[in-house]
């Protein structure tokens, strides 16, 4: 790091840590207002958080003193997690976002991890008839086709 970074010699590092990566149950991280909270702002569960650290920077700035940025944030809202995510959930899912990292991706594609967990009482007669699901929000949805 000294060698890449020269100036980090001088700035009196105490100590350093390595620990396990961060990810959240969808591999976005949590940008934005924070759930239930006035005036306070998430930018946080990065995976790849000092490449990412510029541009969350400059938009967050923007949703927080013009109240909407330029680009659309809405995958990166806190508000899309609730109570209703399960501590399993979460670790599942966080699993499957991993060894999802180095591998190509699909639009919209559905994972299938911890699944299904919120369902409509129609759930069990719409897959009786050959309803194919996506998730939102954790809730199982019928698709018009399988998407991915
Ligand atoms: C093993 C590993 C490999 C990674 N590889 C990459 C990579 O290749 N590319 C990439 O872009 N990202 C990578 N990341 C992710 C990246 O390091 C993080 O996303 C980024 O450092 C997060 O920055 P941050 O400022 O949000 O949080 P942090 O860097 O975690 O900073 C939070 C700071 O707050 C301090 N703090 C916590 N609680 C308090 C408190 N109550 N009061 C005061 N201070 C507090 C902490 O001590 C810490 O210094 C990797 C992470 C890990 C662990």
């Amino acid at each position: 790091m000294i060698h890449r970074i020269p100036s980090s010699e001088a700035v009196g590092l105490k100590d350093d840590f390595n620990g396990p990566i961060c990810y959240t149950p969808d591999g976005n991280p949590l940008v934005g207002p924070a759930p239930g909270l006035k005036n306070m702002w998430l930018a946080e569960g990065f995976s790849f958080g000092i490449t990412a650290a510029g541009g969350t920077g400059h938009y967050l700035a923007q949703l927080m003193t013009q109240g909407e940025a330029e680009i659309d944030m809405a995958s990166l809202d806190p508000r899309r997690y609730g109570p209703w995510m399960t501590t399993e959930y979460a670790a599942r899912k966080n699993e499957e976002c991993y060894e999802h990292v180095f591998i190509l991706h699909h639009p919209d594609e559905e994972r299938e991890a911890c699944r299904p967990l919120r369902t409509s009482p129609a759930y069990d007669r719409q897959k009786a008839r050959g309803a194919q699901f996506g998730q939102v929000n954790g809730w199982e949805r019928p698709c018009a086709r399988r998407p991915g």
